[in-house]
């Protein structure tokens, strides 16, 4: 079978430090969880309760208010017993409900009854997915209210990535194989939402008995579906390179797949749960890791356990963390001054607390010309100029405008770069300060 991969760049990128892809291991309930009022890009949502405020498990209590804004619920029964507030990144601030954990649970350990779904339009499937919160489990979050809001013109086609280019995408490997059918139900009541007329499984060919299984799951359902294999070189997830692979598929296959609507298996099995459940995004897989961890392990977790308590439950740490990021190593965002008392969200696919031999030391000067930076970039980019334009012209370069703002941030150029520049986070910025 064919296997279809983006033209130019990108890295192998392996990672001996990030959880090994087996079964999930339930994580502990938390006796104090903290829900956080921004779990999305957009402006924090209002509080909905305050200290005392007893509450129920998947209950609401912030309003989502705007673009970029969405619903946020409690993921554990208990009762209110402080807010709290801290610097999430530098300059931005977030408030958080800490929930004591008491009373009896709605959902845990019951069992699941189905909402008919298979009659609503897909407007009324929308509201269900945008009343539970739901929004993309990775990246910045983006609420699917404006998921939906984005198209210029309707889907045609649904893409599932069930690409793993990365080994911090563990959870969502694990994710796959435990829930298939929840992710293709899922990738189902989706199409239907967006309206999309088919759906299409992208799997990394080294996992292609994944797609076999995706593929007979879908078989229960009328709408078309298929499995393509693409490459695992990163960043083949990302949604350029991955639009790119599918229609040099859909060209060599003689098809039409329209537009394209993107999503990843952790946000359609939380589609899934909204709409066939009824609930909101209790718990999610996270895979925890990274050289500072005795046990690295895929996990799941509910929503609002603080990473501090995973880390626990991992065995502990092997010697101090220099470095914890949430999200991969590659792409995620670093927790300021290694806060324990941070809490998963619903974007948290995986945590990892570097050891600082695992970080690979201090900036050097100078470039050594190496070139590694322009044979990786997937984009075609030069990062090494366009580095130097912005930090030793400290000004505009208008000439270099549209290479900064072809960048997608992916990372590569950093790997390779033996000069530890931050390449890809000094082009974004610039990209940012041009709109
Ligand atoms: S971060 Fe930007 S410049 Fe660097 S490799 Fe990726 S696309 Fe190219
Ligand atoms: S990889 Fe780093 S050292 Fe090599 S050319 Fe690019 S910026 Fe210079």
């Amino acid at each position: 079978m064919r296997v279809y991969s983006f033209p130019q760049g990108g890295i192998r990128f392996a990672d001996p430090t990030a959880p090994p892809q087996e079964a999930s291991v339930v994580a502990f309930l938390p006796v104090l969880s903290v829900i956080p009022m921004v779990q999305h890009v957009g402006s924090q949502a209002i509080p909905l309760a305050s200290v005392g405020t007893v509450v129920k498990e998947g209950m609401l209590v912030g309003r989502g208010q705007g673009p970029g804004s969405a619903h946020v619920h409690a993921t554990v029964p208990g009762q209110v017993v402080r807010m709290v507030s801290w610097e999430m990144v530098p300059g931005i601030t977030n408030e958080a409900l800490v929930i004591r954990l008491g009373g009896s649970f709605e959902q845990l350990g019951k069992p699941e009854e189905r909402l008919p779904w298979e009659s609503l339009e897909p407007g009324a499937i929308q509201q269900r997915i945008i009343e539970w919160g739901i929004v993309e489990m990775e990246g910045a979050g983006r609420p699917l209210a404006d998921w939906f809001a984005s198209f210029h013109e309707q889907p045609s086609t649904l893409v599932v990535r069930c690409v793993f280019d990365d080994p911090w995408l563990a959870a969502d490997y694990v994710l796959c194989r435990e829930r298939t059918e929840a992710v293709v139900e899922g990738s189902i009541i989706l199409s239907r939402a967006c309206g999309a007329s088919r759906v299409v499984y992208a799997v990394s060919v080294q996992e292609k008995d994944l797609g076999t299984l995706l593929l007979a799951a879908a078989k229960t359902y009328a709408l078309p579906a298929s499995v393509v294999l693409v490459g695992s070189r990163y960043p083949q997830r990302n949604h350029r390179e991955l639009e790119l692979a599918l229609r040099e598929y859909e060209t060599r296959e003689k098809l039409d797949l329209g537009s394209l609507g993107i999503q990843g298996p952790a946000t359609v099995a939380a589609v899934r749960d909204a709409v066939v459940l009824g609930r909101p995004i209790l718990d999610r897989y996270v895979a925890v890791g990274g050289s500072a961890v005795k046990k690295p392990q895929v996990m799941k977790v509910r929503i609002g356990t603080r990473i501090g308590d995973l880390f626990a439950e991992c065995g502990g740490f092997t010697g101090e963390p220099q470095r914890i990021i949430l999200g991969s190593p590659l792409s995620g965002r670093r927790v300021l001054e290694n806060n324990l008392d941070e809490p998963v969200i619903k974007t948290s696919y995986a945590l990892s607390a570097l050891l600082e031999k695992q970080i690979g030391g201090t900036v050097m000067r100078s470039c050594v010309g190496c070139g590694e930076c322009r044979a990786v970039c997937p984009v075609g980019l030069d990062p090494e100029a366009l580095f130097k334009g912005i930090t030793f012209r400290r000004g505009k370069a208008p000439e270099q405008d549209n290479r900064v703002r072809a960048c997608h941030g992916c990372g590569c150029c950093d790997v390779v770069c033996p000069s530890r520049f931050s390449l890809s986070t000094t082009i974004l910025t610039a990209a940012i300060g041009e709109h």
